[in-house]
């Protein structure tokens, strides 16, 4: 027998019956962690929030430790070891939180959560406590039944996911020794908008660009001056058109370098995904997709393809006869896996130097892209932890369109990293009302400890070789 099925032999029920077991101190637990505030972006509940975020750690049977980087807000770490020989995951969550915004847009108070409906309302509870808690509380489970661990564990949890993880990846290179794992799984954001539970793969990146031209030295009369000032809106939108011709062709040179091809076998798993095509573009008003991208599916134009998206233009003022003093654009750019996002910056800022050389261009952000392949020798791990809770199995998606810190578990640490979110689809993260399904929380819960088991029993390939074996 595995140390895995010895341990499964020592539970009282399988992990959904334990979980359904405790479910009244599992919700209150959640509670009350929700309770302690801890938003990155104004410093509300901190260094409360880390001190908070490290005892649950410590409850959950790990040794904690706290980790910080540049005055960054603190990594909080755990780590358990398990049977010798048996995998290494890390976990990834974040106790930050999003600021609560206006109070009486709230049906209840974002920092006392209340059970109504069937959820817990409060801000956190899905993005993203509810979600590292239900890991945390698997742990605590094995911990109590078993006092031990079917696999090897660090949990990390970040204290400054919701304004970007800046200090992230220097705190995982300081402390490389403590990561060591084989695979990285991350929860956060939501199941699939179906409802169906989902694993994933991979993110794009983002490079965040600001261009800006500046004419006289205030706004005009363009009767008086027109003719004879410069006008910085002019040249703002000039330098905007020299970067894509009229079908929407990105015309800057080498963009597309390095961009490596999406897999087969992830093209394969798109094509596999439900899709209401007609239906998500009503949703948003339109009766077909950008002509630019004719022939490409919906999901290879958001994963596979960059973008060179406009976000916003200001300059002057629509209502008044005047020549502008300045005109602004943001641009993000969202990266395939393979585009360096400074390489990127700087093919853009070569070609505006021959095309626009009056138009400035600073770079505001840059986060490369992600891609753990969908054949990888995990996922089936992922998605059999799925199925055993939940009788189905999850939907694969090779990867997001949008953009998370998903590069430093794949590119700092070298680790496959793949995508359980945890939370409903309508969790409201980041707006009023943030919200988790008690259901989802319990099967989560049950989930992550489905995960383990079978990481633990995983043979062949997924097996480290012991110490006397190494
Ligand atoms: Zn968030």
């Amino acid at each position: 027998m595995t140390d895995a099925a010895t341990i499964r032999a020592q539970l009282p029920g399988t992990p959904r019956d334990l979980v359904h077991e405790h479910q009244d101190a599992l919700i209150a637990g959640l509670m009350d962690y929700v309770s302690q505030p801890g938003v990155s972006a104004t410093g509300e509940g901190f260094p409360a929030a880390t001190d908070r975020a490290l005892a649950e750690v410590e409850r959950a049977g790990l040794t904690p430790s706290v980790l910080a980087s540049d005055g960054g807000r603190p990594l909080v770490v755990g780590h358990r070891a398990g049977p010798a020989g048996s995998p290494h995951v890390l976990l990834y969550g974040h106790y930050d939180v999003q600021p609560a915004g206006p109070r009486e847009q709230w049906d209840s108070d974002p920092f006392t959560p209340v059970l109504r409906d069937g959820r817990i309302w409060g801000r956190g509870t899905g993005d993203n406590k509810g979600q590292h808690y239900a890991h945390l509380q698997a742990l605590r489970l094995f911990d109590e039944y078993a006092g031990q661990l079917p696999c090897s564990v660090t949990v990390l949890l970040d204290g400054e996911e919701e304004i970007g993880s800046p200090t992230l990846a220097t705190t995982l290179r300081a402390h490389r020794e403590l990561f060591d794992g084989d695979l990285v799984v991350w929860s956060d954001r939501s199941v699939h908008e179906s409802g169906e539970w989902c694993v994933s793969h991979g993110v794009r990146g983002m490079l965040r660009l600001r261009l800006r031209a500046t004419g006289p030295s205030r706004p005009l009369h363009s009767g008086n001056f027109g003719n004879v000032a410069t006008n910085p809106a002019w040249q703002l939108v000039q330098a905007l058109a020299c970067l894509k011709d009229p079908a929407g062709r990105v015309l800057v040179e080498g963009f597309d370098d390095g961009r490596e091809p999406l897999p087969d076998a992830d093209r394969a798993a798109f094509a596999a995904l439900p899709l209401d095509l007609p239906q998500v573009l009503g949703d948003i008003g339109l009766s077909g997709m950008d002509p630019a991208f004719d022939g490409l599916s919906f999901y290879e134009r958001l994963a596979d393809r960059p973008t060179l998206t406009i976000n916003g233009i200001s300059t002057g003022d629509v209502a008044r006869t005047i020549i502008p003093d300045t005109a602004e654009a943001g641009i993000d750019i969202r990266l395939t896996p393979g585009q360096d996002p400074q390489a990127v910056f700087e093919r853009v800022a070569a070609h505006l130097r021959v095309h626009a050389p009056e138009v400035t261009v600073v770079k505001t952000g840059g986060t490369p892209a992600s891609r753990t392949t969908i054949d990888n020798p995990y996922t089936p791990q992922v998605a059999a932890a799925i199925s055993r809770v939940t009788g189905r199995p999850p939907l694969l998606i090779p990867a997001y369109g949008g953009t998370l810190p998903d590069w430093v578990f794949t590119d700092v640490l070298g680790l496959p990293s793949i995508g359980l979110p945890l939370a409903n689809a309508d969790q409201a993260n980041h707006a009023p009302n943030e919200n988790l399904r008690v259901d989802y929380f319990l099967d989560a819960t049950a989930i992550c400890m489905e995960l383990l088991f079978e990481l633990g029993s995983a043979a062949g390939p997924l097996a480290r070789p012991t110490a006397t074996e190494a």
